[in-house]
């Protein structure tokens, strides 16, 4: 470890030295020791077009050159309107507000406190947020309210986080026979909590089709079509966490395209600049943002971050949005060749589960110890596939491929027999 760093997600004493990465270029990282890496994770998963790709260290260069940053208050700049427009068009149509911020766990703090003063703003009393066992929204003090606990990362800070009412997920796998069964429990456990409650909830908060961090978990289409149908009965906010799946992840743009639901809020940012710089965007309803359009300061969002609308973040990710629409082919025919090689593998006696929607795949592996984050496998992998020129970072037992859209075929196909090798 070096002496002045303190490395974020470490196990500070027993974790080896990080790897020093000098360079990276298309889907490849370059290490100092001369060791050459696919980058199967699109390095946790904010990287969409390849490292180093010209055409967006073009844009910030010349972005850097004009106007690296101003106030976001009181001040605007033609490259966060022209992001905030090429975003908003892709997404349902009533989803036109768009809030800046910085990283993906802000872009959910500022879901709750929009959801939150939104039901004062119109004088209702809800203030409790439902939410889903396993999900991941973030390392701050909300998002980590909304999220998982009985972790060791939430644990420690119990006291500090705020009630919430917590549904299963309905996590299912391909050729699941009990899918349906377990999304009608989950719908008829919410629809129970509305009815018994009602004006208590301000809003459902979920990652749609895909827990990330979670362990990759998914759940199908039409789930999140009865949650929405579900929520509407009852007057929720439906907030849908895409900081991962956002920007194509999915095979389509956004998870709620994919599912064909219009929810009230949407969280992005990973994938926001093609990876390049932090940038966030927290996308709200016009009906929501008309609650907050008066003269009344306590009717008024007071909340920014200093970097709110950097406009060499916004310069990278309307670069970004140009490449993704290019590569919209790219996106939406993953699928087909993750697919193609989950059939291969999946019958291997320690796999299990497998897993897809659009760019992700997954499967848990099975051994001897339990299942889950604490599984010792993610750290054989880890430690073991930069030799076979692979960035794994399995969750626990559950080994994940979220390549950048670039990646070709074989290059996918390598990948699983890598993992093939690995378990061998
Ligand atoms: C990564 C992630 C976050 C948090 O984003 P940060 O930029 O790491 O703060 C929130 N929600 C989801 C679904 C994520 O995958």
């Amino acid at each position: 470890m070096h002496k002045n760093i303190w490395q974020p997600f470490t196990i500070l004493k027993s974790s080896p030295d990080p790897l020093k990465v000098v360079s990276g270029e298309g889907a490849y990282l370059h290490l100092e020791d001369g060791r050459k890496i696919l980058d199967c994770i699109s390095s946790w998963w904010v990287n969409l077009h390849g490292h180093g790709h010209p055409v967006i260290a073009k844009a910030i260069y010349e972005q850097a050159q004009k106007l690296e940053h101003v106030i976001f208050a009181g001040f605007t700049h033609d490259p966060a309107e022209q992001l905030a427009e090429k975003i908003t068009s892709k997404l349902p149509k009533h989803l036109n507000r768009l809030f800046y911020s910085d990283n993906g766990s802000t872009a959910v703090e500022v879901a709750l406190k929009v959801s939150y003063q939104h039901w004062q703003n119109v004088g209702e009393e809800r203030k409790t947020f439902i939410c889903f066992d396993g999900a991941y929204h973030g390392d701050t003090l909300g998002a980590m309210s909304v999220g998982e606990r009985g972790n060791f990362f939430a644990d420690t800070f119990n006291d500090l986080l705020f009630d919430v009412e917590v549904l299963p997920f309905p996590e299912t796998w391909l050729g699941d026979p009990d899918r349906a069964k377990k999304e009608d429990d989950v719908i008829e456990q919410l629809e129970n909590l509305l009815d018994e409650h009602p004006g208590k909830y301000a809003g459902i908060v979920m990652e749609p089709l895909i827990q990330g961090a979670g362990g990759m978990r998914m759940c199908s289409e039409e789930f999140l079509q009865k949650v929405h149908w579900v929520n509407r009965q009852f007057n929720v906010l439906l907030i849908f966490d895409e900081v991962m799946t956002g920007f194509g992840r999915t095979g389509d743009y956004f998870a709620c395209l994919k599912a064909q639901v219009e929810p009230d809020i949407i969280c992005l940012s990973k994938g926001i600049s093609g990876g390049f710089t932090p940038l966030a965007a927290t996308v709200c309803s016009d009906h929501i943002y008309e609650t907050f359009n008066t003269d009344d300061p306590l009717k008024t969002f007071w909340h920014a971050h200093s970097y709110t609308g950097n406009p060499i973040g916004c310069a990278a990710g309307i670069a970004s949005w140009d490449l993704l629409i290019e590569s919209e082919h790219l996106f939406k025919k993953m699928e087909t060749v993750h697919s193609k090689n989950l059939e291969r593998i999946q019958d291997h006696p320690k796999l299990k589960n497998a897993r897809l929607k659009g760019t992700i795949a997954a499967l848990d592996i099975l051994n001897d110890e339990k299942e889950g984050y604490y599984n010792s496998i993610a750290q054989d992998i880890k430690k073991k596939s930069p030799d076979l020129g692979y960035l794994f970072r399995p969750l626990g037992n559950v080994f994940y491929l979220m390549p950048p859209y670039c990646v070709t075929e074989s290059e996918i196909d390598g990948m699983y027999d890598a993992l093939l090798e690995l378990l061998d």
